[in-house]
């Protein structure tokens, strides 16, 4: 079944959408409102499940060259000392793969570049869809209207398209944290690929890549719309008395560098990820908290699947349900997984309950993080067919 689709944002999720789409011959319009098409963000891990549908999407080796396999780490206490420790190896026996870290931006560019040129308009917000017969849906934008088979909606944690599918849906919450991250601006010394360090209701963390800068980032319970007049100098006041390499990283980075964000989540599942010829993907369709690292690896995850489906179903119509009856259960049972992870770790803060949190960390057996991480990360992809 060939078809033409229209992607509304130009995100991780839509981008990979339309590369998946492409590879079962769809023609695909990537509507984007940005006037340039580069992820912001400073940097992200994905997992083995991410990796898997990357690599059905055909971009899994590009990715994995231009990533650092994420071996050495874990957890800690604000003094160093370990409450958890991970081993990559493991995970790359397991599955095949350990997570990789890569700065969103080149994560990005390697998804843009999969794509021709042509298929990508950006500068161009969408404000909606309709469709005038069953069988069809149009896209209207300030400069005309597209006509396709099928609109992805990838339009992120705020989509507007959501909005209009599901007028009823109280839409994103916020997460009860604030999170600021930078890229350092040059290598730092590290002895792990990766850490995250939890105090009482804060978490510090990094991610190494392969030219030996890191991301870090720091969480913090704080009501909404926390804002601070010097980030660094701030991140400074809160983490520079932490253990190395915390007060490093700081130090490699510049101030206009630090990135600043809360958290909002779809706290509220939503009923169904489609409507009529309108498929949901990505933060628009399950936006997560980040404290399992999933939110790129679910819409990876979903570009795969909706491509796979309309590859081998006989109509737009049965793809579409077998796309809502793979991906909803499995995104949101994730985006509940990654919502207690929170609560038990970063958002945590009362003192009693961070310390017996640590003493059951500690004396927990070996190889505890590493079968929580294979829980999620241990998907199987679909073929294309
Ligand atoms: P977005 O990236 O939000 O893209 C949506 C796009 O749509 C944007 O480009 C926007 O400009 C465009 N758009 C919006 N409205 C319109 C419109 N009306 N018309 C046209 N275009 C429009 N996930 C992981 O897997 N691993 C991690 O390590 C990880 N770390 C994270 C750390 C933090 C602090 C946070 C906040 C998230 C993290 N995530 C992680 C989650 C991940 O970032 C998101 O799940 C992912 O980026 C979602 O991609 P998306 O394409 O669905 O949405």
């Amino acid at each position: 079944m060939g078809g033409s689709a229209v992607v509304v944002g130009g995100g991780i999720g839509g981008l990979a959408a339309a590369i998946g789409l492409r590879r079962i011959g769809w023609e695909v319009t990537v509507v984007e409102r940005a006037r340039t098409l580069a992820d912001v963000g400073a940097g992200i891990s994905l997992h083995a499940n991410g990796i898997r549908a990357l690599d059905v999407l055909g971009v899994g080796e590009a990715v994995r060259a231009a990533a650092r396999r994420q071996y050495t780490g874990g957890t800690r206490t604000p003094g160093g000392g370990w409450l958890a420790r991970m081993d990559g190896a493991v995970l790359e026996r397991e599955l095949g793969t350990p997570i990789v870290g890569i700065p969103r931006a080149e994560l990005h560019r390697l998804l843009r570049e999969a794509l021709p040129a042509g298929c990508l308009v950006v500068g161009t917000e969408v404000k909606s869809v309709d469709c005038p017969d069953p069988g069809r849906v149009r896209v209207p934008f300030a400069d005309g209207v597209l006509e396709a088979d099928l609109v992805v909606a990838a339009d992120g944690v705020d989509s507007r398209l959501r909005g209009r599918l599901f007028p009823g849906h109280p839409g994103p919450v916020y997460g009860g944290s604030t999170v600021l991250r930078a890229i350092s601006e040059q290598p730092v010394p590290l002895r792990t690929d990766f850490e995250l360090t939890w105090g009482r209701g804060a978490e510090f963390g990094h991610i190494a890549f392969t030219d030996g800068r890191a991301e870090w980032h720091a969480v913090l319970n704080a009501p909404p719309g926390t804002r601070y007049a010097d980030p660094l100098a701030e991140m400074r006041r809160r983490f520079g008395g932490w253990h190395d390499p915390i007060p490093a990283l700081l130090d490699a980075t510049r101030p206009d560098a630090v990135l600043h964000h809360d958290i909002r989540e779809l706290a509220t599942p939503l009923p169904a990820f489609t409507a009529d010829r309108i498929a949901l993907l990505g933060d628009a369709a399950h936006a997560m908290t980040p404290n399992l690292g999933q939110g790129a690896c679910q819409a990876l995850e979903d570009a795969a699947t909706l491509a796979a489906a309309l590859a081998t179903e006989p109509t737009v119509a049965s793809a579409l349900a077998r796309y809502d009856a793979e991906r909803r259960p499995r995104s949101q049972s994730v985006a509940r997984a990654a919502r207690q992870a929170g609560r038990m770790g970063q958002r945590l803060s009362h003192p009693l309950a961070v310390a017996l949190r640590n003493t059951g960390l500690r004396l927990a057996p070996s190889g505890v993080t590493v079968r929580a991480i294979l829980r999620h990360a241990d998907w199987v992809p679909p073929s294309l067919g």
